[in-house]
């Protein structure tokens, strides 16, 4: 392609420019465009499936929900696990605004996963604190965000730019005025004037290399290159806590989680190569990081996610949120090793170091309401320093700084001032220069180079000497940076890039350098100083670039707490922020002047007409009668695809027209529209219209199709108890458990205990799970029927759901003798029931499960206790339990004695 002249180029405009429109970036948009702004949204990929989201959210990490759990314990907590170096009022944000943010996220159409009344089931995962919110189908949630940005209302005001990527942050007289950037498709030129920049680039993710060794194979989004944290640094903002990586476990070979917030709750555990759980840090953080990479790297690794032991059915339910909410192809990565969760542990290993505010804790210094300190420029999400803030907190920064930044806008257009001509004539530079010399080292080759440097010498444990190496490697790399060649926009964007990843590459190893102490586990392990030296450094760390180039460090005492924690002491009132010795420069080295590469065409890509023009009316918001045409069309691909975008618009009369596609006579196009009404179950109308369209379905032959419409009607609370009493008689067992579901959120017990002899293990399971979240004691005979039952699993169900009902008498006494059961799952579900038993019963027999052979029945058998610790002898016997050998068991008997009775 021809390098356009600077001046060769394409002029936006708006109020507010986010850039990035990811999870931070779209709820940005959306709250920018609500307070009245004009918004452009620039994504340097498709909005649709951009950014972390797309690849599918397994649940909330991170929300606290009314009844569960509090603002207060919650701050505590992300205070202990990043070692007290936090802005508590930034955190005290995601807090106090999640569980609003939950709601709008429903309202919008995100599916939390409830129990069968309608309360949020939520997850204990780490030790302390019940903060996971399951989502089942999280996989959608950047669908349902894309809906919502193309409703009427919000499109009128929002300007998406798909395709562009900007490059730099502009800025006059110290306020952010706009960005410079160009399109990845065409190779155009643009630049954009603006009263506010919103930063939402998410982490820098492909800082180092993963173990696999391709450059894309990364934990995180790999699109997400740290561009946003270059920008913000070349605009002058101020970054904090970049020595304090991101490092997260990760299948060995696999770019994907490990997904231990999804499998642990199932029955799943990490255990090192000798079958022991080793993990003995309560929370997510450095310090679990740590003790991961410690026994990976012992005599004992390397380590496993431990599913073998669990039985069929939750290891089916299992894959089915593993291999399609999480990641689709994680089933085919397992199944081309020949691996099946029922034969092979999963290996598991440590992720790429990486910058991410949203897993850990460094990113552009923001305030609580997404200030950055360069006036007019916001940052949210995993760009921001906003500790663990993960999803919802990208969703809450995104609101606060599309709000704030609406309300506090620079001149309005036409009344502002000429962008500055010498930092857009700096940004082209950047930009095409690798056109100048197309034969020059491609991409690939030194990007490789360059983060095979960042593992080598960046990566912990760090030392002086490695890191001095890291910071001589990275100012020589400049210039082969500069050299580098590119022929076409999509190489432009991948050089850009590699600018980008050594911008924080320099910004690690300087800030790791400068933290002259260990802090935060793993995540800033300096093995030439391993001690933590709260004196010296009960400090945020922030750097920024100075106006003649150079990296300067600052020294920024914490804030007082909102919330104290015992365990750390803040500064002082007195104490103010130190500027430490500045850093030589970082500068972009000039490349010499050379002919332009020619242009290569554009590549056709091979797609049916009818595809594509869907493709075309999605974006213009078509109603059902435009999509119509397209279910009734010959071709069912074409019918599933109409599905597809009926599912994405959501247009009026959804329901009918896609209860009418539930009678399609290809099976693919009746399972799309059931799987489309299931996601859509939050924004359908629950109208006695609706019930009608959706009730003769009931009698389809397919069973998937029947079970799916007794799941939306009872979400929506249409479906009769009548409807459910029909259903427990059909003759696929998935329809009978939706009927259990069914007649369990109608609180029909005596119909419920009816089905306790179903042929179905899987609907006898959910009898026994139904009686106890009735919690009817009359449903004692049923729960005492199914206690006798042959099937060990059901057995235990029966056993824990006792919890639910009282644990009556003599149902008590029968669950002590199980105690004796040589199932481990009859143990543990006996041992769980008992929990709501008497002292005199149960206390002793669980004390005396605490020796029980199996670590699960020893775990359960502390938690029930923890009911009973007022009793001296279960108290002396949880202290005994805090020497267990198993790590969990050790945490949790903590954790009983510490918290108050
Ligand atoms: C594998 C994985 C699993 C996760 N699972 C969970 C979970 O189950 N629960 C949970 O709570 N959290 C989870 N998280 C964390 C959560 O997804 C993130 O914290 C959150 O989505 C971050 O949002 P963001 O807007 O900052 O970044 P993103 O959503 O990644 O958005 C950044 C966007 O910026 C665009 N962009 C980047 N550079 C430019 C540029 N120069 N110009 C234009 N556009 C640009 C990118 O293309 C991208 O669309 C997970 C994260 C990952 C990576």
């Amino acid at each position: 392609m021809e390098i356009p002249s600077a001046a060769d180029r394409r002029e936006l405009s708006c109020d507010v420019l986010v850039i990035g429109g990811g999870t931070a970036g779209t709820m940005a948009a959306i709250t920018a465009a609500e307070h009245g702004a004009s918004v452009l949204l620039l994504e340097k990929a498709h909005v649709r499936h951009s950014g972390a989201l797309a690849m599918g959210m397994d649940g909330v990490n991170n929300a606290v929900i009314p009844g569960k759990a509090t603002p207060e314990d919650y701050v505590a907590e992300i205070t202990r696990a990043n070692d007290g170096i936090v802005n508590q009022r930034t955190v005290h944000q995601t807090a106090t605004r999640g569980f609003a943010m939950v709601k709008r996220l429903e309202r919008y159409g995100v599916k939390f996963e409830k129990d069968e009344h309608g309360e949020y089931a939520v997850r204990r995962v780490h030790r302390s604190g019940s903060y996971v919110l399951p989502m089942p189908e999280g996989k959608d949630v950047k669908k349902v965000l894309y809906r919502v940005l193309r409703q009427r209302s919000i499109r009128e005001k929002v300007q998406i730019e798909n395709r562009v990527m900007p490059v730099r942050v502009l800025t006059s007289d110290g306020r952010a005025v706009g960005a410079v950037g160009f399109d990845t498709r065409s190779g155009e030129f643009v630049t954009v004037s603006a009263g506010a920049v919103i930063l939402a680039t998410g982490a820098s993710g492909r800082l180092g290399l993963p173990a696999s060794g391709y450059l894309y194979g990364t934990y995180e989004n790999p699109t997400n290159a740290g561009d946003g944290h270059a920008m913000a640094y070349h605009a002058g903002a101020e970054l904090s806590g970049i020595e304090c990586f991101q490092i997260n476990p990760l299948i060995k070979d696999y770019n994907g989680p490990a997904c231990a917030y999804v499998a642990n709750p199932f029955g799943g555990y990490q255990v090192n190569a000798d079958g022991t759980r080793f993990v003995d840090c309560d929370y997510w953080s450095g310090q679990m990081m740590a003790e991961v990479k410690q026994e990976i790297d012992s005599a004992r690794g390397p380590i496993y996610l431990k599913l073998t032991h669990l039985p069929d059915e939750t290891l089916t339910a299992l894959e089915g949120i593993l291999h399609t909410t999480e990641r689709p192809t994680r089933g085919t990565f397992h199944a081309g090793r020949g691996h099946d969760y029922r034969t092979h542990d999963v290996e598991m290993h440590i992720s790429e170091i990486g910058l991410c505010g949203g897993h850990s804790a460094s990113g552009v210094w923001v305030d609580e309401h997404a200030r950055t300190t360069v006036p007019g420029l916001y940052a949210a999400g995993d760009l921001a320093c906003v500790p663990h803030n993960y999803m919802i907190g990208a969703f809450v920064f995104g609101d606060l700084a599309g709000a704030h930044a609406s309300a506090h806008l620079g001149p309005r257009a036409g009344s502002r001032a000429a962008l500055p001509e010498d930092q857009i004539r700096a940004a082209h530079e950047l930009i095409y220069r690798p056109l100048r010399n197309p034969d020059g080292p491609p991409q690939p080759q030194v990007e490789y180079k360059l983060r095979r440097f960042v593992n080598d010498y960046v990566a912990p444990p760090k030392t002086r000497a490695k890191l001095d190496i890291a910071v001589e490697s990275f100012a020589r790399m400049e210039a082969e940076i500069a050299g580098m060649g590119a022929r076409t926009p999509h190489e432009l964007m991948r050089c850009a890039e590699v600018t980008f990843i050594r911008d924080c590459a320099e910004m690690a190893a300087r800030s790791s350098l400068t933290r002259t102490e260990s802090r935060w586990g793993l995540y800033h392990d300096r093995a030439d100083l391993p001690e933590r030296d709260d004196a010296a450094w009960m400090y945020h760390l922030n750097l920024r670039r100075r106006d003649d180039g150079a990296m300067e460090f600052v020294k920024r005492p914490v804030a007082p707490y909102l919330v104290p924690v015992e365990e750390f002491t803040v500064p002082g009132p007195g104490a103010g922020p130190v500027v430490l010795t500045p850093a030589p420069a970082m500068s972009f080295a000039a490349v010499p002047a050379s002919p332009a590469g020619a242009a290569r065409p554009a590549m056709a890509i091979g797609r049916s007409p009818r595809l594509l023009e869907l493709q075309e009316l999605a974006e213009t918001g078509p109603g059902v009668g435009a999509i119509a045409p397209y279910l009734a069309d010959p071709d069912p691909k074409v019918r599933r695809a109409a599905v597809a975008t009926l599912t994405e618009v959501a247009p009026d009369g959804v329901a009918g027209a896609l209860a009418s596609a539930l009678a399609d006579a290809h099976g693919s196009v009746r399972r799309a529209a059931a799987t489309a009404l299931r996601e859509l179950v939050e924004v359908l109308p629950a109208t006695p219209p609706v019930r009608e369209e959706l009730t003769p379905a009931l009698r389809s032959e397919d069973a998937i199709v029947r079970a799916a419409v007794l799941d939306v009607l009872r979400a929506l609370r249409l479906g009769s108890q009548a409807v459910f009493e029909d259903a427990l008689r059909d003759a696929d067992h998935r329809v009978r458990l939706q009927a259990v579901r069914g007649l369990v959120a109608h609180d029909a017990a005596d119909e419920v205990a009816r089905a306790a002899d179903d042929a179905s293990r899987e609907v006898r399971m959910a009898v026994a799970h139904g009686l106890g979240t009735i919690g009817d004691p009359a449903a004692a005979g049923a729960l005492g029927g199914l206690i006798g039952a042959a099937d060990d699993l059901v057995r235990a169900a029966a056993f824990e759901a006792l919890a639910g009902i009282g644990c009556p008498h003599p149902l008590d006494l029968t669950a002590v003798g199980a105690l004796h059961d040589p199932a481990w799952q009859v143990r543990t579900g006996a041992v769980r029931g008992l929990a709501a038993a008497s002292a005199d019963v149960a206390s002793d027999p669980l004390v005396k499960a605490l020796d029980d052979p199996h670590l699960d029945v020893r775990k359960a058998a502390v938690i029930s206790l923890t009911a009973f610790r007022d009793v001296a002898a279960v108290r002396d016997a949880l202290s005994r339990a805090q020497d267990d050998p198993d790590a969990d068991v050790r945490a949790y008997a903590r954790h009983a004695l510490s918290e108050a009775p």
